[in-house]
């Protein structure tokens, strides 16, 4: 094993030259990562092809589109974020001025999980370096075609005491958590966030946590019933439900239950056809998250799909209908392509049943009823989520992401990235006179 005490000495002494903190040495950072992105375009491809089954498109779109957007953003406002800010003073404290000076942590640890294993290794990385920090990536081992990929492409291009990706599995994460990073930014399950965090207080690192938990979608009786499905559908059964903010459940007014089921139904039809096959759709990771799930599909009535095939990590996009809370696929995030459908009588109701559990990252609610949006809004904490769609409030680099509780601390994706990386310096400076 590498010796991670004597990596992190060398970023420490390379961001102390001061070089890192340049705007033009970022910015041309920032535009090789983005370069990379698209000379080893297919390699990207091919590797998550092997490692997820990802459908090119979603690759192209989620993977390689999502960090080239929030790339060429940050070029264009790297000068503005990095310049102080001039603020107020009081008036007590005459004859003085007083600025906000923005500088980087120093030398950052970014550790990333495998269901978007290019794009939740990158977009903090280039947070990182827009911001002027060092970096190690640690990718997911699960993940291995994606993991070597991504130590190629940055391991070759940059040097290790800047950035450089180390390959491994928990022992890796462990043995570099050990070190004195002046920033941590991990992104995976609440179980291990919570590990992370106790390593990072151990320094007293200031740490993001981007983690997961049971993101609802609660379909209100106005909701518009044929998108509301088609954009559940959608949001859970991409990368076979594999994505943090997928909603994980459906809290569906009793009354429109079983209308929406059927057109949840029709909506899957439509994009992956009568019988999705293994070959077209996304691998479950592993057998054991391929076990885990399939321990959930005699959980409640089967009311759309429900075949998998071991063999090929294949279980096909699943709607179970009359489940409780307290079944085991309501437990613990599913992760998978399984969505329980259980109902609600009440508004309120609603709110309690989510209000009561842990923070979720994410919740959607679909109904054009501004009572309800504002009950449902100001009642429940969750870290982000959307009105009448699933998903698309992460694709979007004007809006903060992150959790709260459970499901997180803290957030990136634009400014935010930026933001997350900087140390904002207060100064006040008084005249001599
Ligand atoms: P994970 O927590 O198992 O692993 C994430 C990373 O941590 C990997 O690099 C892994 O090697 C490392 N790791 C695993 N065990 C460790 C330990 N004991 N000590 C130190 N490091 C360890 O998560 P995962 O299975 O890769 O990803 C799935 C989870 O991540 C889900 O809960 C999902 O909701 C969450 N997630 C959250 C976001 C978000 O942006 N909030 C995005 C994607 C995934």
């Amino acid at each position: 094993m590498e010796n991670y005490q004597e990596l992190t000495q060398k970023q420490k002494s390379f961001f102390r030259t001061g070089e890192t903190k340049h705007t033009q040495y970022r910015i041309d950072t920032l535009n090789k990562l983005k370069d990379l992105m698209t000379t080893h375009e297919q390699d990207i491809l091919d590797a998550l092809k092997a490692d997820l089954n990802k459908p090119e498109g979603e690759t192209k779109r989620a993977e390689i589109g999502l960090v080239v957007a929030e790339i060429n953003y940050m070029v264009e406002n790297l000068v503005n974020w990095s310049t102080p800010e001039e603020v107020d003073t009081p008036s007590t404290h005459e004859g003085a001025t007083s600025f906000i000076t923005p500088e980087p942590y120093g030398s950052a640890l970014v550790i990333a999980p495998w269901n978007y294993p290019v794009q939740l290794a990158l977009l903090p990385l280039a947070g990182a370096v827009a911001a002027g920090n060092t970096a190690v990536l640690k990718p997911s081992e699960l993940t291995p075609n994606t993991s070597n990929l991504l130590a190629n492409m940055i391991n070759d291009n940059f040097s290790r005491e800047y950035l450089c990706v180390v390959e491994g599995e928990v022992e890796t994460s462990t043995a570099l958590l050990k070190e004195d990073f002046d920033y941590i930014f991990f992104t995976g399950s609440t179980g291990v966030g919570r590990i992370v965090a106790e390593a990072a207080a151990k320094n007293l690192t200031p740490t993001t946590l981007e983690l997961g938990g049971k993101s609802p979608a609660i379909v209100h009786e106005d909701a518009d019933l044929n998108e509301a499905a088609k954009r559940i559908a959608g949001g859970k059964f991409a990368n076979a439900g594999q994505t943090c903010v997928a909603p994980d459940y459906v809290l569906a007014h009793s009354r429109i239950k079983d209308s929406l089921i059927a057109k949840i139904k029709e909506a899957i039809t439509n994009t992956y056809g009568e019988n999705v096959s293994a070959s077209d759709y996304n691998h479950v990771v592993s057998e054991r998250h391929f076990d885990r799930l399939y321990n959930f599909l005699d959980n409640g009535d089967m009311a759309v799909g429900g075949r998998s095939d071991r063999s090929q990590l294949f279980i096909e996009p699943t709607v179970l209908d009359n489940v409780s809370f307290e079944d085991p696929v309501m437990q613990d995030e599913i992760f998978g392509p399984i969505l329980p459908v259980l109902t609600y009588e009440e508004t309120s109701q609603a709110i309690d049943t989510v209000a009561n559990r842990p923070k979720p990252l994410a919740l959607y609610l679909f109904s054009d009823d501004q009572e309800v949006q504002d009950d449902v809004l100001n009642n429940i904490s969750f870290g982000g989520g959307a009105i009448n769609d699933t998903i698309n409030h992460m694709t979007t680099h004007y809006l903060p992401f992150g959790g709260v509780g459970d499901s997180g601390m803290g957030a990136y994706h634009g400014k935010a990235s930026f933001d997350t990386f900087t140390h904002f310096k207060s100064i006040l400076k008084r005249s001599n006179k």
